[in-house]
């Protein structure tokens, strides 16, 4: 049976996906929250990439927008105002209304104070060089239109329009005509820049389309991958479940078959006569004595297993001496320690504080620990049971230490996750035919965690294993009033 057992526990984890399924049954307590945390981390990571890449695209078209369609605009309107300054000054050669002269030369002023308004801001927008340049150009360029616009305006308003026509036509034309030059040149720049700027967001639009398909494409992966892997994971847990139920019914069985057919063979042996004698008799009776408590023993911890799974045990705690504790484990397990030879090796610190816990169930735990020493030890013949204080880091505080030390097997490395699992044994162990049900450590885990403690294991491959019990102290009020009520430690006793 052991041997299935072994065939079915490697059977399971074979084929081309072992490797990944290994890694998935030894994530399998904690995958679906930390798969889901990486995806969700992976995608809020990209995610912020591509919001990251948007916000540049947006910043890249308002850019383009202040820049390039605004500075369109601008020069627009500067273009406008620079006609309205000649068309004015037209309208004031092609009157003789005084009164009319002198409010179209206003509006020429008014217009031309606009376009040197208009020029100073391109100026101050202006970064590139060859902007500045064109921006300078015009400015002077503007300024010695003005200079014979004024002139213009002068004779009109004297009343000389001839002249007047005549400095327009000598001057005024060819100076126009080059800030209208300037004026084409700046819009020519601002149209380039423009078409540049465009080409650039819509390169970085195009960019961040690809980047978020990509990012939908990852995520829907990722998505996909984890959920294959949760459901594989459930998947190999489940069948994992079913297999260590199976091993643990044929374990069972084979334990209670062994002491029922000693039981069965002394009954019968009895019955038939074949046992004579006062001794023999007493002989055949401690057996069957001996194979009774074994079975007593194996369905007392099914039955605790069961009732710890249900939530049904009711644990009274109190302030407890540790040595109260350790005593009645090694009372209990006196009979079946001395049976085999071993010697317990028992050290246990002087002033120990209390605590806080229920007797009978501390007792089972760490009776768990030292049945599991006394059957993985080998050839040895010794376990350590040490209980001392303990500064801990973790818990920022004192606490008890119970330690089980053995000499014995010790537990592969890549069991140490499963040992605490319920129904789980060791490979080793179940090839050497050593019998047991899976439950112990599981069992005693849950009470240690009950009692607001925990269980942890030290061990090496045939060096052997320390087990501790970590269990918080009582506070000193309540530790006192224990003392009162129980007999004091003795200091170390070995
Ligand atoms: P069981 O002893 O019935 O197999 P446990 O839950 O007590 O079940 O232990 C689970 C497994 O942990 C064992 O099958 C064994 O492989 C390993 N183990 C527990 N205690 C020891 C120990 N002291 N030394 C070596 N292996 C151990």
């Amino acid at each position: 049976m052991n041997g299935q057992n072994k065939r079915a526990r490697k059977g399971t984890l074979a084929g081309p996906a072992a490797p990944l399924d290994r890694v998935l049954a030894l994530a399998s307590p904690y995958n679906s929250s930390l798969l889901l945390l990486i995806v969700f981390f992976l995608v809020t990571m990209v995610g912020l990439f591509v919001i990251r890449d948007l916000h540049a695209t947006n910043v890249e078209a308002q850019k383009m927008y202040a820049g390039s369609v605004q500075g369109l605009q601008r020069i627009g309107e500067l273009q406008y105002e620079v006609q309205e300054t000649r068309r004015s000054t037209f309208y004031a050669l092609t009157t003789n209304d005084s009164n009319l002269q002198l409010e179209y030369a206003d509006q020429s002023r008014e217009a031309d104070r606009l376009v040197n308004e208009g020029i100073s801001e391109y100026l101050r927008q202006a970064r590139m060089p060859h902007e500045i340049e064109v921006g300078r150009r015009l400015q002077l360029d503007w300024s010695g239109y003005l200079g014979v616009r004024n002139e213009v305006l002068a004779s009109i308003l004297e009343g000389s329009t001839k002249e007047a026509v005549n400095l327009d036509l000598k001057g005024g034309v060819p100076s126009f005509e080059r800030v209208r030059q300037d004026l084409q040149e700046i819009k020519r720049l601002y149209d380039e820049q423009a078409s540049q700027q465009l080409a650039n967001v819509a390169a970085t639009s195009r960019r961040t389309i690809f980047r978020l398909i990509g990012v939908l494409g990852i995520t829907l992966a990722l998505a996909s991958a984890s959920v294959w892997a949760i459901q594989r994971s459930k998947m190999l847990g489940a069948i994992q479940l079913a297999k260590l139920q199976m091993e643990f019914v044929a374990s069972v069985s084979h334990e209670l078959r062994t002491p029922l057919a000693v039981i069965s063979s002394a009954a019968d042996n009895i019955a038939d006569g074949l046992v004579g004698g006062k001794d023999q008799l007493k002989r055949y009776g401690s057996a069957i004595q001996n194979q009774c408590r074994q079975i007593t023993e194996l369905v007392n911890q099914i039955l605790l297993f069961a009732s710890t799974k249900e939530g049904k045990n009711r644990y009274t705690l109190r302030p407890l001496q540790v040595s109260r504790i350790i005593d009645a484990v090694l009372d209990n397990t006196a009979e079946l320690v001395q049976e085999i030879g071993f010697v317990i090796e028992r050290r246990i610190e002087s002033g120990l504080p209390c605590v806080m816990g229920d007797l009978s169930a501390l007792s089972q735990c760490l009776q768990n620990l030292i049945v599991n020493a006394v059957k993985y030890s080998g050839e040895s013949r010794w376990i350590g049971i040490r209980a001392f204080v303990h500064d801990s880091e973790e818990r920022s505080c004192k606490e008890i230490r119970i330690t089980v030390q053995d000499r014995g097997m010790g537990i592969d490395r890549l069991e140490m996750p499963h040992i605490f699992e319920p129904f789980y044994r060791g490979a080793a162990v179940m090839a050497a035919q050593i019998h047991g049900t899976g439950l112990g450590l599981s069992l005693a885990k849950s009470i240690a965690e009950a009692m607001g403690g925990t269980l942890s294991v030290v061990s090496e491959l045939a060096v052997g294993s320390i087990f501790t019990l970590h269990l918080p102290i009582v506070e000193k009020q309540e530790s006192e009033m224990a003392s009162v009520t129980s007999k004091p430690d003795p200091s170390i006793r070995t």
